[in-house]
C-alpha cells in the first residue's frame, strides 16, 4: 500500500518507525519510465521507499514553464502503488517554503558547476535544485538517494552537496531510460507531438554519432562536435543550445585529443521544448 503524505511532521513521524535502509527518489511528478527505473532500484535495494513529488518553484526561471509543468498526482500515485512505493511525500509550496520563495536561504554550489552547460541559460536553476534537495534530504533522512544520469549536471551538483555538508546518504546514479526511438524519457516530452518526438530522437542520434566518431580514432573532440552540430542543423525544428565534451571527473573541459573518460552533453529546443541528454565516451 502506498501512503500519500503532505506534511513534513507526518513524513518524519512515519519514517522514524520505518524499516531501514530507506531509499529516497526525489521527483517533480508526471512520472514516466525514467522515474520508474529509479523507483525499482530503490525498492530492490531498500526496505522502505519514499518518492517525493514537488514542482520546485525555486529551480524555474521567470520565463520558464513552472505554471504549465505537467502535474497529475492521481496517476503518479497509481504508478507508485503498482511499483510498491511505501510513501509518497507531496508537500505543497507553503510546507517547503513557509517564507516567500525569494526570501528563502539559498545553497550555492561552486561556479565551476553552475556557470557551465545548463547553468548558463538557467541562472539560479542549480541553486534551486541544491536548496530543495538539501531540504528534502533533511526531512527524509534516507540511506540511499536515486538520481538519473539524464540530468547529469544535476547529479554532479547533488554529489557536491552531499560532500560539502557531509550528508550521510549514498547517491545512486541510474542509467538514462529512453523511448523506443532513443529519445530520453522526460516529463517535458508530454509537450511534444508525435511528429516532434520523432524529430527529437535526433538529439540522441547526434550524441551517438559523436561517440562513434571519437571511437573511429580519426576525429578530435572539436571535429566530432562539429559533425554532430552539422547533423542537427538539418532539422529546422531543433535549436541546439550547447553540445560539449566534459570530463567525467568534474565536468571540466577536456583536451581536444582525449578519447575516453568524458561525456558529450547537449541541450536543445525542439519547437521551444527544452530537452537535454548526454552520452558517456
Ligand atoms: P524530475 O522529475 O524531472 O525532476 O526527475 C526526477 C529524477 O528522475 C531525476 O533524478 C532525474 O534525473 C530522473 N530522470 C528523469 N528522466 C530520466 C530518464 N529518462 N532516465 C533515468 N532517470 C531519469
Amino acid at each position: 500500500m502506498t501512503e500519500l503524505i503532505k506534511t513534513t511532521s507526518e513524513i518524519e513521524r512515519v519514517l522514524s518507525r520505518s524499516d531501514r535502509p530507506i531509499g529516497f527518489v526525489p521527483t517533480m511528478g508526471a512520472l514516466h519510465d525514467g522515474h520508474i527505473s529509479l523507483i525499482k532500484s530503490s525498492v530492490n535495494e531498500c526496505k522502505t521507499t519514499v518518492v517525493s513529488i514537488f514542482v520546485n518553484p525555486l529551480q524555474f526561471g521567470s520565463n520558464e514553464d513552472f505554471e504549465k509543468y505537467p502535474r497529475d498526482l492521481k496517476s503518479d500515485l497509481e504508478v507508485c502503488r503498482v511499483n510498491k512505493v511505501d510513501y509518497v511525500f507531496a508537500p505543497d509550496r507553503e510546507e517547503m517554503y513557509p517564507k516567500k520563495v525569494e526570501e528563502h536561504e539559498i545553497i550555492a554550489p561552486p561556479k565551476e558547476l553552475t556557470s557551465i552547460l545548463c547553468g548558463k541559460s538557467r541562472p539560479g536553476h542549480f541553486e534551486g535544485v541544491a536548496t530543495v534537495v538539501n531540504k528534502l534530504f533533511n526531512i527524509i533522512q534516507g540511506d540511499y538517494a536515486y538520481f538519473g544520469e539524464k540530468d547529469l549536471q544535476q547529479l554532479y551538483v547533488i554529489r557536491w552537496l552531499v560532500k560539502k555538508f557531509n550528508l550521510s546518504i549514498f547517491v545512486r546514479a541510474c542509467t538514462t531510460i529512453r523511448e523506443g526511438n532513443g529519445l530520453a524519457c522526460s516529463s517535458r516530452n508530454k509537450y511534444l507531438s508525435k511528429e516532434e518526438i520523432g524529430i527529437a530522437s535526433n538529439l540522441y542520434k547526434s550524441l551517438k554519432l559523436a561517440k562513434q566518431n571519437i571511437r573511429s580514432g580519426f576525429f578530435s573532440i572539436s571535429k566530432a562536435v562539429l559533425e554532430s552540430l552539422i547533423f542537427l542543423s538539418q532539422f529546422n525544428e531543433i535549436k541546439t543550445e550547447y553540445f560539449e565534451a566534459r570530463s567525467k571527473d568534474d565536468l571540466s573541459l577536456v583536451e581536444d585529443n582525449v578519447k575516453s573518460g568524458f561525456y558529450f552533453l547537449l541541450a536543445g529546443k525542439v519547437n521551444n521544448v527544452r530537452l537535454i541528454d548526454n552520452i558517456e565516451v
